[in-house]
């Protein structure tokens, strides 16, 4: 299928590993120039050698800007002005009980998983309204529906990430720009193969069985029983990104393997 978003620009934020980059890379081989962004230069230029190496041709820059604070989002404005397609995937996730949350925590997840996606937004919105074309896509998670009590912070901000999607869609009625949130469910990005490779270290069990027990005891309900690739996440997002998609917008999309169980 041709997504037609050839010659687009996209700006992914935290792209250089995970889901954001899948996302990268995937808009990359349709044709979109990309803009990647890590907190370090030194990841951003790896990313971007990785990148090019994994799609011949691919029309990629990086900032390097740490997108939790208004002067990190001002340096990927000043570097970046205008884009046609948005990819909040920036988001942070620590697993804490509840009661060893301090305040400062709290601001630090709603600061990076949702200020980032809101500036971010604020600022690339209007251009893509006056060209009466855009996407935003919000990468949401499961945990926007399912609060896990293990990290209800975080659940806190993907939920806010759903309430913020939908407002924009509807604040954008008729300008040819859609804005959605996808929700992807345990995805075996660097982050998540990290922890879990502390928890299966921390368990003397392997990886393998690891991932098992998150199914049988953490998540059950996931139909697919099994950790979701970032490339999977990437193929629903670039479709959101695509022309194609034009009637999809206030839409909140489960990449989810089953896990959420109700029907909308
Ligand atoms: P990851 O930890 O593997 O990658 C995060 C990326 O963000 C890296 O490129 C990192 O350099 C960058 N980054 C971190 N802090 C940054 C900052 N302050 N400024 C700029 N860049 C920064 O993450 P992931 O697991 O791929 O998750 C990506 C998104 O998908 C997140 O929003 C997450 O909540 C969501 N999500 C992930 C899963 C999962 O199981 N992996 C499930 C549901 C939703």
């Amino acid at each position: 299928m041709d997504l037609q978003i050839s010659g687009k620009t996209a700006v992914v934020s935290g792209s250089t590993a995970g889901i954001g980059f899948a996302i990268a890379c995937e808009l990359a081989r349709e044709g979109v120039r990309v803009v990647i962004n890590g907190r370090r230069q030194d990841s951003v230029d790896a990313a971007l050698a990785r990148l090019r190496s994994l799609v011949g041709g691919a029309a990629v820059s990086g900032v390097a800007a740490d997108l939790s604070d208004a002067a990190g989002c001002q340096r990927l404005f000043d570097a970046c002005p205008q884009a046609d397609i948005l990819v909040n995937n920036l988001g942070i996730f620590d697993p804490s009980p509840f009661a060893s949350i301090p305040d400062s925590e709290w601001q630090r997840f709603f600061d990076t998983n949702v200020m980032s996606g809101v500036r971010l937004a604020r600022h690339y919105l209007s251009a893509m309204k006056a060209a009466r074309w855009g996407r935003v896509v919000f990468i949401s998670s499961e945990s926007g529906i399912n609060t896990p009590g293990e990290m209800v912070h975080y659940g806190m901000t993907k939920s806010a990430q759903l309430a913020v999607s939908r407002g924009l869609a509807q604040s954008c009625a008729g300008t040819g720009v859609t804005v959605n949130a996808v929700l992807p469910g345990p995805t075996r990005s660097e982050g998540v193969a990290d922890f879990f490779g502390k928890l299966a270290a921390e368990s003397g069990i392997g990886l393998d069985a690891m991932e098992r027990r998150f199914f049988a005891e953490g998540r059950p309900s996931s139909i697919i029983k099994r950790m979701i690739g970032p490339a999977e996440v990437a193929a629903l997002v670039a479709y959101v990104c695509s022309a194609r998609a034009a009637a999809t917008t206030g839409a909140a999309l489960r990449v989810d393997g089953g896990i959420v169980s109700t029907i909308c």
